[in-house]
């Protein structure tokens, strides 16, 4: 174990009041792809750059092309949690850590069990009629040929995401600001943190234990107490 690996374990011993903070960085070890890593979504070849595909506009104008996309790449129902998720979810259990925020909209944190989970950017589980509002899961997402039709009144399906341009919801943006705010810990782990309004939330941190967990370096990394550059999955097996 590493002397900074040590630091964390000794905070989090002590703490009841850890918050994380999390983007695509904690999926890559259950085999989804984040955006900017170098096999990253965002250097791979595309018709359109992801940003465009994963737009309102680009999905009300062209959702055949958002819907290749989206099923090829962001729809990834067989993964599974990992190390880091299920770390998370025994230290809630714990009762020492009290939510998790993820810009994440694979449900993986959920399915390891963690229970507060602020979903800033959505969920690919949830997925609604444009037209009537009826839910749909991922799986009719899936098997439908080409662009998702309402079984009931034909309507375009639109998942539960926030495509850019869109907002984020209130409620969810209101809980995860108490809970950073109020965090003894404030753990960030696998976040290029670049992504905004997200990455300013943690802003919103007035503790003295922010931990940066991260491959690779990012925009914040000065305003951390102690960074551990390594796999979140690979960090996290050794506090447990
Ligand atoms: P990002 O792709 O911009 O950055 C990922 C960061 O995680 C990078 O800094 C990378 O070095 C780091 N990283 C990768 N694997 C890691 C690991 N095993 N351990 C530690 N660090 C690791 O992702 P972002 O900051 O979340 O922002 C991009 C947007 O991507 C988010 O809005 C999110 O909605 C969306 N996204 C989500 C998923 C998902 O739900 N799993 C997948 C791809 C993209």
């Amino acid at each position: 174990m590493t002397d900074e690996i040590r630091k964390l374990k000794e905070w989090i011993d002590q703490s009841s009041n850890i918050v994380f903070f999390g983007g695509a960085g904690v999926s890559t070890e259950s085999n989804i792809p984040d955006f900017r890593s170098v096999d990253g979504l965002y250097n791979q070849q595309y018709d359109y750059p992801p940003e465009t595909i994963l737009s309102h506009t680009f999905f009300m104008r062209n959702p055949e092309e958002f819907y290749r996309f989206y099923k090829d790449k962001m729809l990834v129902l067989d993964a599974r949690p990992n190390k880091a998720h299920l770390a998370l979810a025994k230290w809630e259990q714990e009762g020492k850590l009290k939510a998790v925020i993820t810009q994440n909209i694979d449900g993986l944190h959920q399915a390891a069990g963690s229970r507060t989970v602020y979903e800033l950017h959505g969920s690919v589980h949830r997925n609604y009629c444009m037209k009537c509002g009826k839910f749909f899961k991922p799986e009719y997402i899936r098997d439908c040929e080409g662009v998702p039709r309402c079984d009931a009144c034909g309507g375009m399906i639109k998942p539960d995401v926030v495509l850019y341009e869109e907002g984020l919801d209130n409620d969810t943006i209101a809980g995860a600001v108490t809970a950073i705010s109020q965090a003894d810990v404030l753990i960030i782990g696998g976040t290029s943190l670049v992504v905004y309004p997200a990455a300013g939330l943690i802003d919103y941190y007035r503790g003295n234990k922010l931990v940066l967990v991260n491959k690779s370096s990012t925009p914040r990394d000065k305003a951390a107490d102690l960074i551990i550059n390594g796999k979140i999955g690979e960090v996290f097996s050794q506090l447990v």
